[in-house]
């Protein structure tokens, strides 16, 4: 393995990464130090991302008792007036119609996250105000952090509900109090900043207008330092660029490092929009999301067709190596390039339950090693190999019906019946 040296990279980006901050941009500077040391160029494209800075979130319980909750705003979901608003508590659950008779006015208690469909309803149902319940009965408040969410473009583009978010402890001794009356305070500032994909390309040496990508996200979420989401994947296309930078594709390859993934996949739904016209020379796109993890399973996912799955299922078994492949849309930065017409995958190792976490401050590289990292690299390396070096492209540049079906719902363009 003495070739091998990337997983490195990992140790020197883990840290607090959010889209948009000036950390993110360090991290990709890192990264572009890491090319420069290879002689490689690589060039940073610029985007927009929402920003938010909270300046006040206050939950108190006024009714049958009193008392101040810690919170969390929901950033992007506007604010209250300053003397925060006083409305009636119902606890709607997950939300089923059920749920949301005669809530107008009301402010509302959800389960876990704001979902896009829950949103519309409490949009249409005049709900004046909202809060989201976040973690583990078994937190521990010196220990684990009140999760900072945010709403997207998706929540608000049918309006804004002021939100915040509770500790799951905090809310069950809400509701077992029967608490009916609150007044929640949310101040917050929202504008726009610049996060930034980190490109760079090796030309073909015969196809050269024939491009196959490789990407992963560099960003990561508030407070987490995403050792495993995904400066592993960060990592990993930066063996992917060595090995083809030292043995030249018969294809051009593009090596993008997206950011702002976690805010939505921004960073590729960008990286897209800005490259529309050349995107029919885009053959497929490799992405990784979270490799290396010690106890763990590889996966691939793909938006493609079907027989893709099997060759990747047949290359496992011909090299040795565990990994179970299937068509699908992973929720990552292969997903906009699909949604473009591209066949994409995604390769993944995932953690085993009650293992590594991701999304918090938790995600360390103490869960991850070398000895898992590079046997998930040598396999996509021995995978694009073949792909890259192709005499003819053996996967279809078509993405199948119920591939483009699972892209519908991905993107909320169509809905799943409800039951
Ligand atoms: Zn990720």
């Amino acid at each position: 393995m003495k070739n091998y040296q990337s997983f490195d990279l990992i140790e020197k980006i883990s840290f607090e990464r959010i889209g948009g901050s000036k950390k993110e941009l360090k991290a990709a500077q890192i990264i572009q130090s890491e090319l420069k040391k290879e002689q490689i160029d690589s060039s940073l494209e610029s985007f927009e991302v929402d920003y938010h800075e909270i300046k006040e979130a206050k939950l108190e319980v006024i009714e049958p008792f009193k008392k101040t909750y810690l919170v969390t705003g929901y950033g992007m979901s506007g604010s209250t007036v300053e003397d925060g608003i006083i409305a009636p508590l119902v606890y709607i659950e997950n939300g089923l119609e059920v749920n949301l008779i005669e809530v107008k006015d009301k402010i509302v208690l959800i389960n876990g996250r704001m979902a896009y469909k829950l949103y519309e309803k409490l949009i249409k149902a005049e709900v004046k105000g909202f809060i989201s319940i976040s973690g583990s009965v078994y937190d521990d408040i010196n220990q684990t952090d009140l999760e900072e969410r945010s709403l997207r473009h998706g929540h608000y583009q049918h309006g804004k509900i002021p939100g915040v978010t509770i500790r799951i402890k905090d809310a069950e001794e809400i509701i077992s109090l029967n608490g009916t009356l609150v007044k929640l305070t949310l101040l917050q500032k929202e504008g726009k900043r610049t996060s930034n994909n980190l490109v760079t390309t090796i030309k073909g040496t015969k196809y050269t207008n024939n491009i196959v990508a490789f990407t992963a996200h560099y960003d990561s979420v508030r407070f987490s330092p995403g050792a495993f989401d995904n400066a592993t994947g960060s990592a990993a296309i930066l063996e992917l660029l060595r090995h083809f930078s030292k043995n030249p594709p018969l294809r051009t390859l593009k090596f993008v490092w997206c950011g702002s993934e976690e805010m939505g996949l921004l960073g590729s739904k960008a990286y897209v929009q800005k490259h529309l016209d050349d995107i029919p020379n885009y053959e497929f796109v490799i992405n990784v999301d979270m490799i290396g993890v010690i106890l763990g399973y590889d996966i691939a996912v793909c938006t493609a067709e079907a027989s893709l799955v099997d060759y990747i299922n047949y290359l496992g078994k011909e090299v040795g190596f565990p990994i179970k492949s299937s068509q699908g849309v992973y929720s990552s930065d292969s997903t906009p390039f699909a949604d473009a017409g591209v066949p994409a995958m995604s390769f993944a190792r995932l953690s085993t339950a009650g293992g590594a976490e991701i999304h918090s401050r938790k995600d360390l590289t103490k869960f991850l090693d070398a000895k898992n990292y590079y046997k998930t690299c040598r396999f996509m390396i021995e995978f694009s190999n073949r792909i890259v070096n192709s005499i003819v492209m053996p996967i279809p540049r078509t993405i199948p019906e119920n591939m483009k079906l699972e892209l519908d719902y991905y993107n909320l363009r169509k809905t799943r019946a409800e039951k």
